[in-house]
């Protein structure tokens, strides 16, 4: 592979836009101190961080403002990163992939334009957080559920653009986003789908349209600054049931996927629903010192030894069914009866119906408990995760485990993954715990990440999201007919964006002239 080459952002021309920003947006919203560029850097970065410092930060409070920003930054060649609440941790944060890179901070335009309990959607600004969501449909009284992620700190629509995704039957929360309003680079003002008609009603109802499906080209790319967008919600189910189980050991995922999948393919279990390792009830409750001081990877004993303190097994089983109360109780009886084929174990029941206390209902309350994890390793503690997408087949499940647990116990590092489960895939969110401050440590993980990349290559399975550092690395990998996919993208963003300066890097691609060469 070519060396890479790129562009840092000429201090002379940063010098000539900040009077121009500051006129667009006002003098308090041009953040150029020491202090403020370093609040965009990532609290949970791989290392210090300080190689993603950016130039500057810029914090529009309206469409109009994002547009006179993109003019001059377009103008100018300031590269810019748009953000919408910047909680994109394990990926990057706040932080842009290339520094220098002037921050575009979405956090002000926080307005929620439409909350309809009857056609169940949203239409949001960028920086509208899960929890004002939350609040909006709970002072309204709606009977509108969200799906907040594990961390509901960020945004509604930073999460979606991301392709986030929570244990709900909305789940896939990028699928569930339903017409944008988009910024291009040069300050032209976009809507997709049928909002492309000035005035049309089902903006935010209908996706397809007429002509190519813009929506989701601007989810996880750089072709644009989504300013607004409608995002489907999930009326208040009838009731919900909710099956835990505890399965033993790390080989029981291979029919633990077999029993689950036929079950989901089908859509009895509508949920995106995820099958998570051990170590959460240990990372939720106190410190790997406190297991493991030795060398590598924590034995299989001390293991056991969580497992029984914490009462969890090496997978533990969570489905959540959503409707009539009867269509739940009949389908609860038939995923109890696919497990018994393999296990003696029954599932231990909660249920739900309309009208009681929300308490075990899974209606989607933020939380940000999931933060607690960050401790795990000590120190400032920090994480990514390593997250390929494969098909939904038990073997091949268990062998990618296999293979992963093999990998990360060579480089000293514990597995744990977490098994998202798709109609047809499953993304395998594998998180790993560091702390940033251990300098042979982060060596060390970079190293396994590379070596991580490259053996889900071998087996044909690409990362779903990865954190700002390995953004070129993933991308690398999809590469049939040499790499194809992303001379299109190129080709788009060399249409788009020609002067390059929405979000460089990001997801690998770069603007031509400063792009990895193949
Ligand atoms: P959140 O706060 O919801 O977790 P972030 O604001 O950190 O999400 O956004 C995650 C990433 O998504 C950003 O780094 C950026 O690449 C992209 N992104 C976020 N908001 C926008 C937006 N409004 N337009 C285009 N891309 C965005």
């Amino acid at each position: 592979m070519a060396v890479q080459t790129r562009r840092s952002t000429p201090r002379r021309a940063l010098d000539a836009a900040l009077p121009r920003f500051i006129a667009a947006v006002g003098k308090d919203w041009v953040l150029v101190s020491e202090a403020d560029r370093e609040g965009y850097l990532d609290p949970y970065a791989v290392g210090d961080g300080r190689n993603h410092l950016p130039g500057a930060a810029v914090a529009p409070a309206s469409v109009e403002e994002v547009q006179a920003v993109l003019r001059i930054a377009n103008e100018l060649k300031i590269p810019v990163w748009p953000i919408s609440r910047g909680k994109n941790f394990g990926y990057g944060s706040a932080s842009p992939v290339k520094a220098g890179t002037v921050m575009l901070d979405l956090t002000r335009m926080n307005r929620i334009l439409e909350l309809d309990e009857k056609l169940a959607y949203c239409v949001v600004e960028p920086g509208v957080g899960f929890y004002d969501l939350w609040d909006a449909i709970q002072r309204e009284k709606m009977k509108l559920w969200l799906s907040p992620p594990g961390n509901s700190w960020g945004s509604v629509l930073g999460n979606a653009l991301e392709h986030g995704n929570a244990n709900t039957p909305y789940g896939d929360h990028a699928f569930n986003l339903c017409g944008l309003e988009v910024v291009l680079a040069n300050g032209d003002r976009v809507r997709t789908g049928m909002g492309a008609m000035d005035g049309a009603p089902s903006f935010h109802l209908y996706k397809h349209a007429f002509g190519p499906n813009w929506d989701q080209l601007f989810t996880q790319s750089n072709f644009g600054v989504v300013t607004r967008a409608g995002m489907w919600l999930m009326p208040e189910p009838e009731g919900t049931l909710t099956l835990n189980m505890e399965v033993p050991k790390p080989e029981d995922i291979e029919w633990v996927v077999d029993t689950i999948g036929p079950l989901r393919t089908s859509g009895v279990l509508r949920q995106v629903n995820s099958v998570r390792g051990w170590m959460r009830a240990a990372t939720l409750n106190g410190q790997r010192s406190e297991w493991w001081t030795g060398k590598g990877a924590m034995p299989d004993s001390v293991i056991a030894a969580i497992m029984k303190k914490y009462n969890v097994g090496w997978w533990n089983v969570n489905l959540r069914l959503y409707g009539l109360p009867e269509v739940n109780e009949a389908h609860a009886k038939l995923i109890q009866e696919r497990f018994s084929a393999h296990t003696d174990q029954k599932f231990q029941i909660t249920r739900w119906r309309q009208g009681e206390p929300y308490a075990g209902s899974g209606r989607g309350e933020p939380g940000t408990t999931s933060m607690q994890t960050l401790n795990w390793a000590g120190g400032r503690g920090s994480h990514v995760a390593f997250s390929p997408n494969l098909p939904l087949n038990g073997k091949l499940a268990r062998e990618q485990m296999e293979r992963t647990r093999a990998r990360m116990t060579e480089f000293g590092f514990d597995y744990y993954g977490s098994m998202f489960m798709w109609e047809r895939s499953i993304t395998v969110v594998g998180s790993i715990y560091f702390d940033r401050d251990d300098e042979e440590g982060v060596v060390r993980l970079k190293a396994m990440f590379a070596a991580l990349i490259k053996d889900a290559r071998q087996h044909g399975y690409g990362e779903y999201r990865t954190h700002i550092d390995f953004m070129d690395e993933v991308a690398a990998t999809f590469d049939f007919n040499n790499h194809a996919l992303m001379r299109m993208n190129q080709a788009l963003k060399a249409t788009l964006d020609p002067n390059g300066i929405i979000a460089p890097g990001k997801q690998g691609i770069w603007p031509r002239g400063s792009e990895r060469a193949r």
